[in-house]
């Protein structure tokens, strides 16, 4: 695997490949690489004869919280073993001070996807991703970009940055990895201990209660409000867990799902806190 560092050396590595005619993919993280990421990796790699590069940069613009920032898990030699093992071609490995300028101006209009949800809790922070991954879609001209369904609302962020400035790139979204108990799987639970990952199941439970209630939703035997109350109350008294949000949407836009709503369009969109971390999760009906 090569490891590149600055945007020009980056450039040189993969003109050779782009007049080579190869597809360029790129997977874009903050590294502290799971599963999860690995996922992503490996649906780019399905490509005969494409090329993959992973970026891992933890982005300082897109954290509203200082203190999670500082907290960020930065394994790189763990990384960097794991990306050789899967088979990544590309490691864009940048610093702070290659990607940003003194002062740099940023701001987007994004509509509601702004405004609601993690737009609502985490002010700034779409502001702060379109913004880099802009930088890096510039820097690395990928043909496509894979992200996870895991940051959902990120997902629709990013659909909407590149309609917006009509990049030529198309986007695709990989399914959550979860664990065996059907935890998330996140560069954050490193910082959970074993009784805050138990207590954090409850979020996977509570979305699977509303999924799983979904048929009797259809039959007219609950309404969406129910199952969204019952969730909550699930959450509300579980020991240890301090819920954000909870809510029902449609996935295409995350307003709030109306009872007329197709069940195929419904997405339930979860935030809370467990030992001081912030987790997300979501589940759409599959
Ligand atoms: P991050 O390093 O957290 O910025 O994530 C990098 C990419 O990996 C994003 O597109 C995430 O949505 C995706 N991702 C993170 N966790 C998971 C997961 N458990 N399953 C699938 N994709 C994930």
């Amino acid at each position: 695997m090569k490891i590149v560092k600055t945007k020009k050396a980056l450039a040189e590595c993969l003109n050779s490949f782009r007049t080579q005619g190869r597809m360029i993919t790129l997977v874009p993280t903050m590294g502290a690489l799971h599963t999860g990421h690995l996922s992503l990796l490996r649906l780019a790699l399905e490509t005969d004869n494409g090329i993959v590069v992973c970026s891992i940069f933890v982005n300082p613009t897109q954290f509203n919280d200082p203190e999670d920032l500082q907290k960020y898990p930065r394994p790189i030699e763990q990384d960097i073993a794991l990306l050789e093992q899967v088979g990544c071609d590309v490691l864009f490995l940048p610093e702070v001070s290659e990607m940003y300028g003194e002062q740099e101006e940023w701001s987007m209009d994004l509509g509601m996807l702004d405004q609601v949800w993690e737009g609502a809790q985490r002010p700034g922070h779409f502001q702060g991703v379109t913004q880099i991954v802009y930088k890096l879609f510039e820097a690395v001209q990928p043909d496509r970009a894979i992200f996870g369904q895991k940051d959902l609302q990120q997902y629709l962020v990013i659909e909407e940055m590149v309609r917006q400035k009509g990049l030529p790139v198309q986007l695709m979204m990989a399914p959550t990895v979860r664990d065996d108990k059907g935890l998330a799987l996140s560069s954050r639970n490193v910082r959970l201990s074993p009784t805050g990952r138990q207590q954090a199941l409850v979020l996977n439970q509570s979305l699977r209660h509303v999924v799983e209630g979904l048929s009797r939703w259809e039959a007219g035997e609950t309404s969406l409000q129910t199952l969204q109350r019952e969730a909550m109350d699930l959450l509300e008294k579980a020991p240890g867990v301090h819920v954000e949000y909870f809510t029902i949407c449609d996935r295409r836009t995350l307003l709030p799902a109306e009872e007329n709503i197709e069940t195929t369009n419904i997405v339930v969109l979860v935030a809370a806190w467990v030992e001081g971390v912030r987790l997300i999760d979501n589940m759409v009906v599959t």
